[in-house]
């Protein structure tokens, strides 16, 4: 398995010293691949400082502009968070989190996505995610540190590793599809279901997340994507268009 392949997203992180106490929790686990999403101050010198020896990581590091862009071509997005959602998201607990993106590394790319200092990750950004785990805490106050989440998870991928790995779901075949795939075919979903009258575009978020619920549990590979959007170009062809 290879390392690169599990990355660390940080979405917006503020102080520049998080990124670099992320990244020397990071390097301390054995991980590399850092990927920042618009942060506010980098490359700056308060990261050099707190990375303390891990500056090869922030040299490296990627800068996306969104966070679809960060996990376009990610076929496993697990998203961190420190509360529970009213929408019941699909949960791992951190070890079972660790073991997913160590036996997804196995077959590409994956990444573990933590949210901004004060709030967190949208819910939209969730959305992007597959799964999401917490840590537990003292319920009374359960918000760690972003890099002090970083250390514990990256931790966790360490001890994942050390486990043998259980065979992935799915034909050997047909490789998992990318989050970029899955979103495209969620585009076309929506649109469909929009045309024939199913989705209310005045009131479309809830249906749209159950559904994407449904389909990131049973884990898409490409091969059955193609299906799916082919399925919704023959449904397409036999709807008059709502809008033209
Ligand atoms: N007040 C914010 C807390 C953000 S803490 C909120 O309500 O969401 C910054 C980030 O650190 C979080 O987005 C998450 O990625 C991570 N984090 C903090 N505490 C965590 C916990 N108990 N479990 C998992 N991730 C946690």
């Amino acid at each position: 398995m290879s390392l690169t392949n599990i990355r660390i997203v940080l979405v917006n992180p503020s102080h520049p010293g998080n990124i670099g106490a992320a990244a020397r929790a990071m390097k301390a686990m054995g991980l590399e691949s850092l990927t920042l999403v618009a942060p506010k101050i980098f490359p700056s010198e308060e990261a050099v400082a707190r990375a303390a020896g891990a500056e090869d990581l922030l040299g490296r590091c990627r800068v996306c502009a969104t966070l679809q862009e960060a996990l376009a071509s990610c076929h496993l997005a697990i998203g961190t968070s420190n509360r529970q959602r009213t929408i019941d998201w699909p949960m791992l607990e951190p070890g079972a989190c660790a073991q997913r993106l160590v036996e997804g590394a196995a077959h590409g790319e994956v990444a573990l996505v933590f949210g901004r200092e004060r709030t967190g990750l949208t819910n939209a950004e969730l959305d992007r995610c597959q799964f999401f785990t917490t840590i537990p805490t003292n319920p009374a106050f359960s918000s760690l540190n972003v890099a002090a989440a970083v250390q514990i998870m990256a931790y966790e991928l360490m001890r994942a590793r050390a486990e043998p790995a259980a065979p992935l779901q799915g034909s050997a075949d047909s490789p998992p599809a990318t989050l970029a795939e899955i979103q495209g075919y969620y585009q076309h979903l929506e649109e469909i279901l929009i045309a024939i009258g199913f989705l209310d575009p005045e009131n479309p978020r809830k249906l749209m997340r159950r559904l994407y619920r449904l389909f990131n549990r049973a884990g898409l590979e490409q091969r059955e994507v193609n299906i799916l959007r082919g399925i919704l170009t023959a449904v397409g062809e036999g709807v008059p268009r709502r809008h033209s």
